[in-house]
This record gives structure tokens, sequence and C-alpha cells, in this order.
């Protein structure tokens, strides 16, 4: 396989494309945002500069890298594909209408990904008439620079399109792990319930944001606290991981904090607006 095509341009989908261009496939970039597809371009280039000046890509590898990229505001640009990756907005509506678009339109040979965090793998399949060729590819942000791919497994999804799937995980550079489809798989399942406690605890007084981060970097060995990582993950998006936890488990131990409903209501959603446990000045 040589050629792919992403699906949805914002955080996540710059990141898949830009990993895809730098390890020599010919990538198509997919988003139908006004204006988007003009700054992507821009966006791209300068994370790949970041990694020039660290010394782990050369400039020869920048530039083919994005002249391997092509941008397009349809999706009749998985037409040539052999593997399609989903990354748009985080709406089962928006994904099912795009994965009956691709299906209609990709190769019948086409494995189709996606990059949800949350929706049903298994629900995403059966909107196509391939769902052994369909399985999640849930990418870790920042994609360049994060280890992990969590290759999830739908219930139709077969042996050799998870096998395809691990081989282009690791012939990114990155380490798949294979696991199967259930609410927030393995990663947010065990992730956001420790955000959520974490955000009981500055709601219940029982320590500030900056004490409880500490203790779990610094006791816990975690790089990042868990209230500065749902700043960067946003604050929307971890309310609306743990709806669908609590929903599809139909257990109130997923019940998000209403600090965190507050919060999101305030819009104060992390990183992306300023402010979120943290103030962000740049
Ligand atoms: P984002 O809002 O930054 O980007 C989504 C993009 O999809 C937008 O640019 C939007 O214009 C585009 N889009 C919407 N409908 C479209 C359509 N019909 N056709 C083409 N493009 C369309 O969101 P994001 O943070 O990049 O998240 C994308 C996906 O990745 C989601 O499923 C999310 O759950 C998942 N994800 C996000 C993170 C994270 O940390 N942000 C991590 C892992 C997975």
């Amino acid at each position: 396989m040589s050629r792919v095509a992403v699906v949805g341009a914002g955080t996540m989908g710059n990141g898949i494309a830009h990993v895809f261009a730098q390890h020599g496939w010919d990538t198509a970039l997919i988003d139908v945002a006004p204006g988007l597809l003009e700054r992507v371009l821009a966006v791209i280039r300068a994370n790949l500069e970041r990694q020039v000046k660290k010394g782990t890509v050369s400039a020869e590898q920048r530039d083919a890298a994005l002249a391997r990229i092509r941008t397009s505001p349809s999706l009749d640009a998985v037409q040539e594909v052999e593997l399609v990756v989903e990354a748009a907005t985080e709406q089962p509506e928006t994904k099912f209408k795009i994965f009956r678009e691709v299906d209609r339109l990709a190769p019948p040979t086409a494995i189709l990904a996606s990059n949800t965090s949350s929706i049903s793998i298994t629900a995403i399949a059966a909107q196509t008439k391939r769902p052994r060729q369909v399985i999640g590819m849930h990418f870790m942000n920042p994609v360049p620079v994060m280890q992990l791919v969590e290759v999830v497994r739908g219930m139709e999804t077969t042996d050799e399109t998870a096998v395809q799937v691990v081989e282009v995980v690791k012939a990114l550079g990155k380490t798949p792990v294979v696991v199967n489809d259930a609410p927030g798989f393995v990663s947010n399942r065990v992730l956001m319930p420790m955000i959520n406690e974490a955000i009981c605890c500055v709601m219940e007084g029982v320590a500030t944001p900056e004490a409880v981060d500490t203790v779990m970097r610094l006791g816990m060995n975690h790089p990042l606290g868990p209230l500065a990582l749902a700043d960067l993950i946003g604050l929307d998006v971890c309310l609306a991981i743990l709806e669908v936890l609590q929903r599809d488990f139909g257990d109130d131990k997923y019940r998000p904090a209403p600090l965190l409903r507050k919060m999101v209501a305030a819009g104060r959603l992390g990183r992306k607006t300023g402010r979120g446990f943290y103030v962000y000045r740049d």
C-alpha cells in the first residue's frame, strides 16, 4: 500500500497526513471547512520544520513529504487510494455519512479506518457494504510525536484487515496495539475516569489543580498531570467521551463531574480557548 486519503484536516487529520507523507505515502487530505485547506499545509510545514531543527528529518525529507500531500474539498479524492483514514468531527452522524460516501467512492479493496475516540467501530462499519474492511486507527495527539496507535477491531473486522493495518502502523514508525471494539476502547476507558476523579478532587476542595497534577507527576511518574492533559485534549472532548462511556456501559461510575460540565458551559475548554484548569497566554 502506498496511497492514503485522510478525511478531516483538523488537529488530528493534519498530523496523520504529515506522518503518512513523511513515510513515503502519496497522501490526499480532504476537508470541507472553508479556508482550512489553504492553511493546513503551512501548519504541516511548521511541524516538519520543528523536526528538521531537532535533526530527526532532513530538509530534503521535509520538502519531499510536503510534495506528497495534495488537498481536496471533495471525497472524490478517495477514488484512487488503498487506505482511507477518517479523522473528521466526533459526531456519529457526520462519520456515518462520510463512511457511506467513502464506501461508494473508494476502490472495493480499500481499507476504511476511523480515528474516532469513542464512537463504535462496529456501528461505523455497519454503514458500509464492507464491514470486514473497516477498522479503528486511533492515533494519539500530537500524532507526529506519539508512539501509540490503538488498532480497534470491530465485530466484523477480519484478521486480514487487522494484520494489514498493523503492518501500516509499523511502517509509520509507530507501535500498534490491537484491541476489540468497546466504549472508549482501552485508552479512554482507563484515562477518562482518572481525569474525572482529578476534576472531582478540585471540585470538592481536596486539592488545587497544581497539587493534583504534582501528585500524579512526581508520585506516579506521569509526564503530564491529568488536569494539564485534560486541558491539552480539550475539556469538551473529555466531557463527550465520558458521556459516551456512561451511556454505552449504562454505568454511573463514568458520570462526568459537574465541574467539568460547568467549565465546558463557560467556554473554558483548555488550551484551545486559552483557559481550562490553567491559563495559556500564547
Ligand atoms: P477537529 O475539530 O480539529 O477536526 C475535525 C475536522 O473534520 C474539521 O476540520 C472539520 O472541518 C472536518 N470535517 C467535518 N465534517 C467533514 C466532512 N464531512 N468531510 C471532511 N471533513 C470534515 O477534530 P480533531 O481533534 O482533529 O478530531 C478528529 C477525530 O480524531 C475525532 O474523531 C476525535 O475523536 C479523534 N481524536 C482526537 C484526538 C485529540 O486529542 N484531539 C485524539 C485522538 C482521536
